[in-house]
């Protein structure tokens, strides 16, 4: 078993290393502010590119809702769903798209039952993800208030 599937069978560990951080960037957030969004993204985003991949086998949407989703990166869902599951689930868990992968939304699921925080988010209807982020920071993002603009229409 790799680092990070034994990390993301630990939800509730794992939300409260997301707390922490949520709250050191939201204190460094006038330091960013002051070096301008876009040049704090290109400091932070190769390091978060790392970091979360090793763990979430993150791809880099620039939307994180890493927290809505049972700490489960909803974009490793081979049909990179935002609000899942499909109607596919194979009877045993298992994916439509690649039999031999467990359903990322079944294990977004199972994980969120078992934190203590933010597990109630899995009912949240999320809005499409917008590509123009991809690839970017989504800690920048998210102090900036850009992962939270939704298309026009959107309500
Ligand atoms: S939701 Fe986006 S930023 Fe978060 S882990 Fe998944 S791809 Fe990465």
């Amino acid at each position: 078993m790799s680092l990070g599937s034994w990390l993301r069978d630990r939800p509730a560990f794992l939300e409260r290393i997301y707390q922490g951080a949520e709250w050191l960037f939201r204190r460094l957030d006038p330091l960013f502010k002051r070096a301008g969004y876009d040049r704090a993204n290109r400091w932070l985003r190769k390091p978060e590119d790392w970091a979360k991949q090793v763990v979430f086998d993150c791809r880099m949407c620039g939307q994180c809702i890493l927290h809505s989703t049972g700490m489960t990166c909803p974009m490793s869902c081979p049909k990179n769903l935002r609000n899942g599951p499909c109607g596919g689930v194979r009877a045993n868990g298992h994916c439509e798209v690649k039999p031999e992968m467990r359903c990322v939304w079944v294990q977004a699921f199972e994980r969120s039952q078992k934190m203590n925080v933010y597990g109630a988010e899995l009912l949240w209807i999320q809005p499409p993800v917008n590509r123009q982020l991809e690839g970017t920071s989504a800690w920048i993002n998210m102090l900036s208030g850009v992962d939270k603009e939704t298309p026009k229409g959107w309500q």
